[in-house]
């Protein structure tokens, strides 16, 4: 039995002492009157009709000429542009394409605001003034409206500069749909100092302005996997390691790892998308190679499936007298880790975007097994990955996406509010 003494008794008013008046607390206490000042100065920018206007030519600008991973020179070259006029500061190149911002002190602590610049090898289908002009590219999966987004964000910010508590690092990132962009950034550094991340992706499937997210697993880890198995050629079956064999064993065993061995509340995914064997009647093929694709959520239900694969595939193999090697590299898919938000940033991201929007139009998301490399951010960094509604009625990837503009200065308005509201409030 536990007595309570007055050591105890101390303890327990020190904890509340801390709880009410530990200053991470009330960096989430806002301010009416200061919630409202910053919430008006930030939209009076926003909704001004030339920022208006601004935004949308940039998001014109950029759909118009798409560019693929790595090739977002236009797109780079725009972005540059509009830096300088406004009279932001930045770096140019980091990996390849990327530009990277700062406005504020240029001392910590830093706050990163994140957009993707990368288009889809996809034939634009919609008909309207500002189509496509390169044929088989298209955005059509929003991050030209990312780009315009984050540059909006940049002129209120700049603008409001003397209200900033940290000093914001505005990361235009390429590569994104290749899975490869955010990782290179990292690698140039661009995160070093940063203590928070934000990043802001369009969505179809919320109503216009409408914003969406959740605390800890959000989005799926994606991986690819390739196995080679190797038998033996030969006439003769009791002589012959047969790989085609091996290979189906495996398939079928692969399947029992989610049905079988995962929490059903657990949502896993692993798909066989791939098989592949030499030909011929009378003949066994000396290799068979398989591959396919696993997503989980969270960083252990993830590596713990990846594990579980290869395992699967090198028993089942072994059955059958044959030899595997099992890839996960998968240069063409690389491995994406989940996007698992932090739940501290994702609750000043939650009350800064409502500052914007409004609480009517905050939804808690649901988990869904889409991946976005911006994962990678949040392995480094404690941030958050939020959805803002569009109103497109076709889904991202499709040759009809569209998305309604009036979404810009909502969300050049939320990427400002989490910078100005980090340490403010
Ligand atoms: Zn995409
Ligand atoms: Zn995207």
């Amino acid at each position: 039995m536990m007595v309570l003494n007055n050591h105890h008794v101390r303890l327990v008013l020190f904890l509340i002492f801390l709880f009410f008046f530990n200053p991470t607390c009330l960096s989430f206490n806002f301010n009416t009157n200061q919630t409202s000042s910053l919430r008006n100065q930030i939209l009076e920018i926003a909704n001004n009709p030339s920022t208006v206007k601004w935004i949308k030519n940039i998001r014109r600008e950029i759909h118009e000429y798409p560019e693929l991973a790595y090739e977002e020179f236009k797109t780079s070259s725009v972005i540059r542009r509009e830096l300088d006029n406004l009279g932001v500061g930045y770096e140019w190149p980091v990996a390849k394409t990327g530009v990277v911002a700062k406005i504020g002190s240029g001392f910590p602590p830093f706050v990163a605001l994140r957009a993707d610049m990368d288009a889809l090898p996809i034939q634009e289908l919609v008909d309207w003034d500002h189509k496509s002009k390169v044929d088989g590219k298209m955005h059509a999966c929003a991050h030209d409206a990312h780009v315009a987004m984050l540059l909006g964000a940049a002129k209120i910010l700049q603008e409001m500069k003397d209200k900033l508590k940290v000093t914001v690092v505005l990361i235009f990132q390429p590569a994104e749909e290749r899975g490869v962009g955010a990782k290179d950034m990292i690698k140039e550094n661009v995160l070093d100092d940063v203590e928070a991340v934000f990043g802001l992706h369009l969505a179809t499937q919320y109503p216009l302005g409408v914003v969406a997210s959740r605390p800890g697993d959000f989005l799926a880890g994606c991986g690819s996997f390739k196995a080679k198995i190797k038998g033996d050629l030969a006439r003769i079956p009791h002589h012959c390691l047969d790989p085609i064999l091996a290979a189906s064993a495996s398939v079928i065993s692969l399947q029992n790892i989610v049905s079988r061995e995962v929490d059903p509340l657990d949502s896993q995914v692993v798909s066989v998308a791939m098989i592949r064997a030499v030909p011929g009647h009378e003949l066994i093929p000396d290799s068979v190679t398989f591959g396919g694709t696993y997503r989980a959520f969270g960083k252990k239900s993830f590596n713990a499936l990846r594990q579980r694969i290869e395992e699967v595939i090198k028993a089942q193999v072994e059955v059958h007298r044959c030899s595997a090697e099992v890839d996960f590299i998968g240069k063409e898919h690389p491995t994406i880790p989940p996007t698992t938000n932090d739940e501290r940033i994702y609750q000043l991201a939650k009350q800064a975007s409502s500052m914007i929007v409004g609480e009517e139009n905050i939804k808690l998301a649901q988990t869904f097994t889409a991946s976005e490399d911006y994962a990678f951010f949040l392995e480094k960094v404690p941030g958050t990955l939020f959805l803002l509604g569009c109103g497109s009625i076709y889904s991202a990837h499709s040759s009809h996406f569209f998305i309604d503009e009036d979404v810009l200065p909502i969300g050049a308005a939320i990427h400002a509010a989490f910078a100005l509201s980090y340490h403010s409030l």
